[in-house]
């Protein structure tokens, strides 16, 4: 029976070594809310954590629900919960004498760093404020945080959860910090610290005129009335524009609502004894084992994440160019130290993952104020995953589902040329808060970053700090380089989640109006061009080359990969056309070339006479003159193929015959047509004339593929003779190959079949000339055009094999040219109208079903039909998971995302593998059985993937 609203409980305490709430309860109370709870209550946690409560994301969803209003049960049980956290503190909200204080903080499902609001210091009126000063002893804290809380209140709560709009540069928290700066000045004050109880009096006066006079409202000096207001900012901030934002680029669902943390105050600026942190169990930005963090002395939560003043190092490990002469936590103060040390090892141990917290200590007292798992970069998570699996913390199907497979991006991430910056100075030096190496255009805010990115633009986005208005320039900018914050700021925080090469905290910079001046004199200037290095924090003038990441020298990513290859069953080749490639492919693990594009040799390096020679064929009037061509092209078509299949050494090389309308190839310049035409013995009108008759309205549709091989039976011929010549030719060397010839653009058996009767017969004479048996080979096809796959079980009769075209299977299925869709697919992405660009990832409802069928078809005629991809989609995490639910033998996909496919493909098998057994226990009469053929069905499976 479903919970009545009057009965449902809305509101989850934790605190006093007791929580309602736990860690599993993400969903109701948000990550953070969750956290909180576990820590507070689990009995091997019971850690200190200021007592609280979690109003639950179902109050979100009602409040959205129901215009903006709560449940009718929720006062009552948030004035209960408050009663226990009255209890815990020994003091009372709103009371005068005694008044206690609370925080209001958001927590969705999944962390969305700043992107929600907090207010702090809540319960602090005219009233209250004289039992804070008697209980503290300090009037200048007090009054410090009278002014916060009505800064932050006005700007939060009553400004932006208000739905009030202000122009750019207008908002009431710029008003007040223009006042706050003025009054500084005057009384020629550096920090803020050195404003006095006076300067702070005057100073509230003065902000609560400003909001009355911008705002149209008075600020609310009742405790309750505060608190209720932040509670409802904090859900209206949920469909504020930056959280919407994030949301869309996160894909956070925007049904999952906030959770609201409601906890008492403690602070870390109640003087010199007081600090507040942010800290990692390990190193988040290179993934060593080591306790890492920052603090700040007499600090308010908030400031270090804001990265307002430069923290310093909770230890020596954890120093920094920046931070290396100032002094560590565990200098200061190697009590709290201590006991935080050992609060981070146990957190570790009991959630078994890198752990991000945030602590305050109150006047030598420890707090823990938050743990959530932390964000990593991509190396940082290769390396945690392999450490822990190592220290068997986590098995090995963890370790694997540690590590996005896009995350391994930023492993094979460009880095600045070594040499070009071993002879260059840098203009700069910040912190090193994202790896890998960038090269843009210096843009100076986030709005220019998506204008000029827009216009194709590389740029890197330069600001002195980021905020989260800024989450849609950083996400289109190559780099992110800020003069202030730290390793925890907003820009690299948002930085590491997406894996993105960034740079804060770099104060040898000025950044003045649209230009940055380097401490060494250098300017530049909006447009110029800059590079940096992330993972050292170094600034370069001009654009720098950007070289390739040697992947074998970092062990664990070598260690990682190897657990991938137990894990994994479907097999991950590459498209290669070069042996170059071939050789780049196989060092990244790939199993094999699922797809060689024969005409890639008539383009770049060594391309001109093949070109020339292809030309003259396609420009000859009869097939005498075109075989007259076709021969000498034969011997460096025959060429090409070998010294790619002697790479391979035995890999199986899918080889695809010509694919592109000739048209494609046939020279613009007038030089070149001079020379085909002189060549041919023809004069330039009738060269003209011939190319004229080439020209077809929708070429993507036209003459191309197998269509040349029906018409000009002499090109299918000459290609086919000289991959088995230099296929026997290597098995002869003992060197091994094993082509797979491929038909491309089919749409009917009888095509197959015309071109399999030239195979054969070149065949036998081919075997014949090499005095050989036998030359190993498959003959097969691409599935590309949506008929091939709804008649697969015809293809089948005479293909070996398929491999599923998906860049013409999606362009023919959706009717969308794949050359155009940049012109209206962000109209679909952006109106929700296709939630991904299908060129990218496989849209399994229609275009997947045409996949489906095919596969199921194809293998009802042929049992051991081997099939593969080797459209784009092969790279694609979500499209390899697909593939593998789908049966096919393997992927393919270009020789950088081969380990990304590997990971993606190990991530499937564990799914799946997962998913068998939380279904297995329903089926519990046949259990004994689906054990025992399980792994047998798997290592059959394993086998003929890898036979093929
Ligand atoms: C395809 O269509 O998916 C394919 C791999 O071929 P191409 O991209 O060369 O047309
Ligand atoms: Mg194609």
């Amino acid at each position: 029976m479903a919970t009545k609203a009057k009965d449902k409980k809305y509101v989850y305490s934790f605190g006093g070594g007791k929580a309602d709430g736990n860690e599993s309860m993400k969903n109701l109370l948000g990550g953070k809310g969750a956290n909180l709870a576990e820590m507070a209550g689990n009995p091997n946690l019971k850690l200190p954590v200021p007592p609280g409560f979690t109003i639950t994301t179902d109050v979100c969803t009602y409040y959205y629900d129901n215009k903006r209003t709560y449940p009718a049960i929720l006062k009552s049980q948030i004035e209960k919960a408050m009663v226990s956290v009255e209890k815990i503190m020994g003091k009372k909200f709103g009371d005068v004498k005694n008044p206690l204080l609370m925080s209001v903080r958001s927590g969705a499902r999944k962390s969305m760093p700043g992107m929600m609001d907090t207010v702090l210091n809540i319960g602090l009126t005219e009233k209250t404020i004289q039992g804070l000063i008697d209980n503290s002893g300090d009037a200048r804290f007090a009054y410090d945080a009278y002014r916060r809380l009505v800064m932050m209140y006005a700007d939060v709560v009553m400004e932006k959860a208000g739905g009030l709009e202000p122009a750019e540069g207008k908002g009431i928290r710029k008003i007040m910090d223009e006042v706050l700066e003025d009054l500084k000045k005057e009384k020629g004050y550096k920090i803020d610290t050195d404003l006095t109880v006076e300067d702070l009096k005057s100073l509230v006066v003065e902000f609560k005129k400003l909001i009355k006079k911008h705002l149209k409202q008075e600020f609310p000096e009742d405790a309750w009335g505060q608190l209720m207001g932040g509670v409802g900012a904090v859900f209206a901030s949920w469909n504020g524009k930056r959280a919407v934002e994030y949301r869309s680029i996160e894909r956070i669902p925007d049904e999952w609502g906030t959770a609201v943390n409601v906890q008492a105050m403690v602070f870390g600026n109640m003087g010199e004894g007081s600090c507040t942190g942010v800290a990692f169990t390990r190193n988040p930005g290179n993934g060593e084992n080591y306790f890492y963090g920052e603090y700040l002395v007499n600090a308010q939560g908030e400031d270090v994440v804001a990265g307002i003043r430069t923290p310093s190092p909770i230890n020596d490990k954890s120093k920094n160019d920046h931070s290396k002469d100032l002094v560590t936590l565990q200098k200061l103060s190697p009590k709290v130290y201590k006991e935080l040390d050992s609060i981070q090892k146990r957190l570790e141990k009991h959630y078994h993952d890198m752990q991000d917290i945030e602590f305050t200590v109150e006047q030598g007292k420890l707090f823990m104020l938050q743990c959530r798992v932390g964000k990593r970069n991509g190396s940082a998570a290769v390396r945690m995953a392999a450490d822990m699996y190592k220290e068997k913390m986590i098995d090995a199907a963890t370790a694997i589902q540690r590590v996005n497979p896009n995350q391994l991006v930023e492993l094979l991430l460009p880095m600045l040329d070594p040499k070009a910056e071993a002879t260059t100075k840098p203009i700069a030096k910040g912190l090193p808060a994202g790896p890998g190496g960038a090269i843009g255009r210096v843009v100076f805010s986030s709005e220019d970053a998506v204008a000029w990115a827009a216009k194709g633009e590389k740029v890197i986005l330069v600001r002195e700090e980021t905020s989260p208005e800024d989450v849609d320039g950083m996400h289109k900018a190559q780099a992110i380089l800020t003069s202030k914050g730290g390793m925890t700021s907003h820009a690299a925080l948002v930085a590491r989640g997406w894996g993105k090469c960034c740079i804060v905290g770099c104060s040898e910079i000025e950044i003045s109006g649209k230009k940055m001046i380097c401490k060494d004199g250098h300017e530049v200037k909006e447009g110029d061009w800059i590079s940096l290095n992330g993972t050292k924090g170094l600034v370069y003038e001009g654009m720098m080359a950007l070289s390739d990441v040697d992947l074998a020298k970092n062990k664990a990513y070598t260690e990682l990969m190897k657990l991938v290859d137990k894990y994994k069953t479907i097999g991950v080749r590459t498209n290669a056309d070069t042996p170059k490639d071939a050789k780049q492919a196989i060092e990244f693990g790939a199993e094999g070339i699922g797809l060689f594009r024969t005409e890639h040799m008539f383009y770049g390096e060594g391309s001109d006479r093949p070109l020339f020679l292809l030309r003259k064929m396609i420009m000859s009037s009869t097939e005498e003159e075109r075989r007259a061509a076709l021969d000498q092209l034969f011997g460096f078509v025959k060429k090409d193929m070998k010294a790619t299949m002697a790479v391979m050494k035995g890999k199986p090389v899918t080889i695809r015959l010509l694919d592109p309308p000739l048209h494609e190839f046939v020279p613009h310049d007038k030089h070149k047509l001079e020379e085909l035409a002189n060549a041919l013995g023809i004069n330039m009108d009738i060269l003209k004339k011939r190319i004229d008759g080439l020209h077809e309205n929708n070429p993507m549709l036209g003459h191309r593929g197998v269509r040349l091989g029906i018409t000009y039976p002499e090109i299918t011929e000459m290609q086919i003779r000289a991959i088995l010549e230099a296929a026997g030719e290597l098995n002869k060397e003992k060197a091994k190959a094993l082509p797979e010839i491929m038909v491309p653009v089919t749409c009917t058996v009888e095509e197959l079949d015309h071109q399999k009767a030239i195979f054969d017969r070149v065949y036998a004479e081919v075997c014949k000339k090499l005095k050989v048996k036998s030359i190993p080979h498959l003959y097969g096809t691409m599935i590309e055009i949506p008929r091939a796959a709804l008649l697969a079980d015809k293809m089948a009769q005479t293909a070996d094999f398929f491999s599923f075209g998906t860049n013409d299977l999606t362009q023919m299925g959706f009717g969308f040219s794949r050359d155009d869709i940049g012109g209206f697919l962000p109209d679909y992405l952006g109106g929700k109208i296709l939630a991904d660009d299908p060129f990218q990832t496989i849209d399994q409802d229609g275009i997947g079903q045409l996949i489906k069928y095919g596969v199921e078809r194809g293998r009802a005629t042929k049992p051991n039909l081997k099939v593969g991809i080797c459209g784009e989609h092969g790279g694609d995490p979500e499209s390899v998971k697909f593939c593998h639910r789908m049966g096919m033998n393997y992927v393919s996909c270009s020789p950088f995302r081969v380990p990304i496919a590997r990971l993606a493909a190990a991530h499937a098998a564990i799914e799946e593998q997962k998913s068998a057994k939380k279904a297995a226990p329903k089926k519990a009469s046949k259990k004994v059985v689906a054990k025992k053929a399980a792994p047998a069905k798997k290592a059959a499976a394993k086998k003929v993937a890898k036979k093929r």
